[in-house]
């Protein structure tokens, strides 16, 4: 029989790396699969990996990059006896124990485990355009909570019609001048109220029927080139920044049809972060559509360990 783990860990944000820490120093030896580097919005680490500064993470007066918070925190979780391969789950089994976890495409390499905790995070939704892969951390933001302080006294655009642009801008009204809100349809999406918040707000400029198709600037964002659907014409919009806020995607493909979900694809789950599956947890972002904070992250990972610790002590006293 092959290695069987206690515990996988899936993703390697905060969420996971915290279960991490806290599986680790309960002396389960977890094992972390941290993703693979294929693209830029889907590698170790996180989201937190395509942020600069962060400087509201607890304990780091000073901010501190993105990328080393993270590398800090999977140092702390190798400290403790982690193990961190550079996978990603491809297909998982959960019918019976140990459980299985396909880590190739060909199926050629398998991980058991008597538990798991998936913490594969959610995608921001980009726009796909020239120059907002480049300019991500340089004046592309997917999180005004996070970056909004940098633009303190700026011009900056927030894209989308939904609620959470309009949170955004709305938020974002307190650092920048002025905020474009720029929509693709000539009426929001957004609640009534927040409709109400945004066209209250004088720092808000709404432009509407425009798509943005590109972003400019060689090492900061100095433009955006816009196209107006209903005219054609095609300008260039000046600013410092721009916001994407066009909607999430959970990472929760691999699980469909076999952990339930909701409408949008977020793990459910119930009593702290156990899901449908005994034995399977769910804590981070892929749970969770409405904090989507690196320090609820973590919590929400603290929660899951100390919920499989919980379980495996109850499966040793059956
Ligand atoms: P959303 O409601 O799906 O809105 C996404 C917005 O982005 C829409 O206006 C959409 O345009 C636009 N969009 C999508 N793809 C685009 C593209 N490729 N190019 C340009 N624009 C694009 O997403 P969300 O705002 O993140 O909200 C998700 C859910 O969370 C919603 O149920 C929302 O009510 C909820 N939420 C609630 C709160 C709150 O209550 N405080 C805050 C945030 C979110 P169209 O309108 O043309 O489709």
């Amino acid at each position: 029989m092959p290695k069987t783990y206690e515990v996988v860990i899936l993703g390697s944000g905060p969420a996971g790396l915290t279960a991490a820490i806290y599986t680790g120093r309960a002396n389960l030896s977890p094992l972390v699969l941290e993703g693979e580097p294929s693209s830029a919005s889907d590698q170790p680490g996180g989201q937190l990996m395509l942020t600069t500064e962060v400087e509201n993470f607890p304990g780091f007066p000073e901010g501190v990059q993105g990328p080393e918070l993270m590398d800090r925190m999977r140092n702390q979780a190798i400290k403790f006896g982690a193990s961190v391969e550079q996978k990603k789950a491809f297909r998982v089994s959960f019918d019976q124990k140990p459980y299985k976890i396909w880590t190739s495409l060909d199926e050629t390499d398998i991980i058991y485990a008597n538990s798991v905790i998936i913490a594969t995070g959610a995608k921001s939704l980009m726009l796909d355009i020239p120059g907002e892969q480049e300019l991500v951390g340089h004046g592309v933001s997917t999180c005004a909570t996070c970056d909004g302080f940098f633009f303190r006294d700026k011009t900056i655009a927030v894209i989308g019609g939904g609620d959470s642009a309009l949170e955004e801008a709305l938020f974002l009204t307190r650092f920048a001048n002025k905020v474009y809100l720029i929509h693709r349809r000539n009426e929001w999406r957004a609640s009534p109220i927040m409709q109400e918040r945004a066209r209250s707000n004088v720092k808000i400029v709404p432009i509407w029927n425009t798509k943005v198709t590109s972003v400019n600037g060689a090492s900061t964002v100095k433009s955006l080139s816009l196209l107006n659907t209903e005219t054609n014409e095609t300008t260039e919009l000046e600013l410092d920044g721009v916001f994407i806020a066009i909607g999430h995607s959970p990472s929760t493909e691999v699980f469909k049809g076999i952990i339930d979900m909701d409408e949008n694809g977020y793990i459910e789950t119930g009593v702290g972060t156990q899901t449908n599956i005994e034995g399977v947890f769910a804590c981070g972002d892929v749970q969770d559509h409405t904090y989507k904070q690196a320090i609820t992250a973590a919590g929400s990972g603290c929660m899951a360990a100390l919920d499989v610790q919980k379980y495996i002590e109850n499966l040793v006293e059956t």
